[in-house]
Order: structure tokens, then sequence, then C-alpha cells
């Protein structure tokens, strides 16, 4: 069936290509024993990047002191809003049950957001599997010594590029720069100032682009792949990348046990994350089903005019559709999240996990930023504030209403928890942050 009919035979995809603010339930979602049947990755490969993450910890303190409290370990705090929850339930009368919880990715140490998981990860793989082929290191070592001047004079020979909107950027170039390496990031047009000018200072090569992200992507490809010692983190299908931000979820079960949090049946999570290209909210919920498996509930949240991941996930074209087929036309204020074609790769492996979809407009972002500034005192960017649809949203939509009566979820939403992940924001500079609190749009 071509688009134009699909569109033409489904309601939801033409709410989202008149820019409605849609919620979308997943069809496809079976139970986590069903959904692991045809899982391509599984927890032994979270397993894997948690371990590889504590090998780098001795390498990362060293480089990062900031990140000494947890001795290397870049992991961020998960603090109550209960202020935040009465705002909502007042100005929105939102009628959210149970307990809201913020995940702070916006606050991880290096990179001040959630690319700070899946980007460092996929940086630190490629320079053990570098240091490991040419003898600098075995598994064995103390991974501090790839501090050194003689291991830095090492990766200096070499080059990492990425094609960013800005976070993953940030997060690739500071440890790139960090280890050694000669960095290049391609920056889409869309990309703050701020988030440029801070790469450079790290000596990182900033090339900017006039169009949107995907040719960023392409160029940034292409020039990698024409030279040998060049190493290209692609954002689009790299499995790293996905692992890199399951790991959060092992790491999540302490967390919530400190604040005497029960996840069951009887006590289900809810959790809202924030997509672009969709290997931050992918990798996160594949972790996370790995973990609580039918007890966790995962839902992404895009903007209006950039929905790739619900409409790759929707018609079943997953990366073969953009948003510009249907006629959107992928700019939002939201900074990462002006995504128009999703991961190759994230649609079909959440095809069985995901629950479902929010998108929101832009104009939100900046009235969920204001309350939670007012309210708890927290600033998040605004394509962090996304994750606050779903808490919003959830109590008071047909569709979700549906969701939670379906899966017998309506008698235990009074004990659920509910998990908004902000995914950025502790970098922007105090400047942009009051010029974001002036911004009312319609
Ligand atoms: C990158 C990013 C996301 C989403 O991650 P994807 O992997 O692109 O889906 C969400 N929020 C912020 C602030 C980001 O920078």
């Amino acid at each position: 069936m071509n688009l134009r009919n699909m569109i033409m035979e489904n309601p939801l995809l033409k709410d989202i290509q008149s820019e409605k603010e849609i919620i979308w339930i997943n069809p496809d979602k079976t139970d986590f024993q069903a959904a692991c049947k045809c899982a391509e990755l599984t927890m032994k490969d979270v397993e894997d990047a948690e371990a590889r993450l504590l090998r780098f910890a001795p390498f990362i303190m060293k480089c990062f002191p900031e990140t000494n409290d947890r001795n290397g370990i870049i992991e961020s705090v998960l603090t109550p809003i209960p202020k935040m929850q009465k705002l909502i339930n007042e100005k929105y009368e939102s009628g959210l049950t149970g307990r809201l919880l913020l995940k702070q990715d916006s606050h991880l140490a290096i990179a001040g957001s959630v690319k700070a998981r899946g980007g460092i990860y996929e940086v630190l793989k490629h320079t053990e599997e570098l240091a490991l082929e040419h003898g600098l290191l075995t598994m064995e070592d103390n991974y501090e010594k790839l501090a050194s001047e003689e291991a830095r004079a090492f990766f200096k020979q070499y080059t990492i590029q990425v094609g960013s909107t800005g976070n993953l950027g940030m997060s690739i170039g500071i440890m790139s720069a960090a280890i050694g390496y000669d960095v290049v990031v391609h920056m889409s047009a869309d990309a703050k100032q701020w988030k440029k000018d801070l790469l450079r200072s790290h000596g990182v090569t900033v090339v900017e682009y006039e169009s949107d992200y995907s040719e960023a992507v392409k160029n940034g490809r292409r020039l990698s792949d024409g030279n040998p010692m060049s190493y290209f983190v692609d954002d689009e299908n790299s499995r790293n990348l996905f692992l890199g931000y399951a790991v959060a979820a092992k790491r999540l079960v302490g967390q919530l046990e400190e604040l005497q949090v029960k996840v069951d049946k009887e006590h289900p999570m809810f959790v809202y994350i924030p997509c672009g290209v969709g290997g931050a909210p992918g990798g996160i919920s594949f972790g996370l089903k790995q973990v609580f498996q039918d007890a966790v509930h995962c839902f992404f949240v895009e903007p209006t005019q950039a929905p790739c991941m619900v409409v790759g996930m929707a018609t079943g074209l997953n990366s073969e559709v953009s948003v510009q087929d249907i006629g959107l036309t992928g700019l939002t204020h939201a900074d990462g999240l002006a995504v128009g074609r999703p991961s190759g790769f994230v649609g079909s492996i959440m095809k069985p996990h995901l629950s479902g979809e929010f998108t929101i407009r832009d104009a939100k972002l900046y009235d969920y930023m204001r309350d939670l500034l007012e309210s708890e005192g927290i600033f998040l960017e605004p394509s962090a504030c996304a994750a606050f649809q779903g808490p919003v949203k959830l109590m008071r939509s047909t569709e979700t209403q549906a969701y939670l009566k379906k899966n017998n979820l309506t008698d235990c939403v009074e004990s659920a928890v509910h998990i908004a992940w902000a995914t950025g924001g502790s970098l922007v500079p105090l400047e942009v942050r009051e010029e974001y609190k002036k911004i009312h749009l319609r």
C-alpha cells in the first residue's frame, strides 16, 4: 500500500499530517516473554556495555574530576517532584495519581544531556578496540593508563566524526577531545550557537550545514568513509549508542529502592522519554524492559512537526519514511528532536516493547519548562520538557484510558510511579535560559 492510501485510511496519520497532538497506542506490543523470542539484542549485551563502562571508570575520573563523587560512573539522580505533580494536576487537570519522579539526565556529567550515556559509551568502545588491537592495553589493566601522554599521542593519529543537531556532538566531541582524537562534528542548521562555541573551546572542529540533520549525517559519513583513520558515529544505526543508553536501566534499580519505590505487577512504572532519531529513548526503554519486564510501560514523546518514530512505527515503514514525506517540516524548537527520519533499527526492536507515543506542540515545551522551574526550581532545556506530555495526558485521554483498561492497570494506577526522563539542560548558558523563559508560542 502506498503512503497516500495509508494516510487516507488511517485517521491517526491524518491527524499527524495536520500537525495535531496525537496519542498512539502501539498495537504490536506483546508481553515481555514473547517479545524476547525474536530479539536481536539481549540482557547479555547490556551487561557487556555496563562492564565496559566500569573498566573505563578510573580513566573517566582522571580526565573528568567532576565524576569523582561517583567514582567515574556517569549517572544522574532520580528526584521526586511532588510540587510539579500538584501543579499539573491543578493547572491541566491531569488527575495523575501515584508518584511523579524526574530522571535528571539533564544533569549528567560531561555532556549535560542523555547523550552522555550513548555518545560517550560509543567513543569508549571504539577506544578500547583500538587500544587492545595496538597493544596499548589489556583488559586487566587499570584504564587510567589511557590518560597518559603516550596514549594521547597514539589517539591523535585517529579521527572521530559525527553528525549532530547539538547534544550528540557535545558528548562525542568533549569525550573524544579528552582522549586525544581529532574530532569533527557535522552540525545541522538548527544547532544552537552556544553548542558550537562550547565544542570549539574544546578543540573540536565544527562543520556547519545550511540543511537539516540528515544532510549533516550524510556528508559526515561520506568524509569519514574516505579516511581510513576515521571512525564515524552513526546515530541512525548504531547498536553501540543504543546499548550505552540501555545501561541506565540497571542503575535505576538501586535508585528506586532508595526512594522506597516498588515496581511490580501491582505497582506499575510508566516512563516518558523525548524521542529524536530513537536511540536514546529506544535504548533506555529496551534496558528497562529487560529489567522490569511487564511492570514497566514505556512511552516516547515527539514534537508535532518531527514525529518521525511514530510515523515509522505506525506505518510499519520505519526508516523508509520521513516526516517530510507526509508534508511536515521537521522543524521544531526542540533541540535534539528535530529529526525527520527515524533510526533504521530502533523501530523494529521496539515494536513488541513500546507502549505508545505522545506528540507535543512546541508552545507547550516552554510552558512545561516554566512550570517545572516555578514548582521545583529545576531547569530543563525545552526539548527535555516534552517528557511531561505523558504525565499530563495519561489519566485524561481516551486512548491511554483504553490502554490502562486493556492492561488491567485501572485499579493499580493509584500505586504507580511515573518517570519523566529529563534528557538535557544543565549546560544551557544563563543568558539562553533567560531568553527561553520569555518565549511564548501559540
Ligand atoms: C538526543 C536527544 C533526545 C533523543 O535522543 P534520540 O536518540 O535522538 O532519540 C532527547 N532529548 C534531548 C535533549 C536530546 O539531546
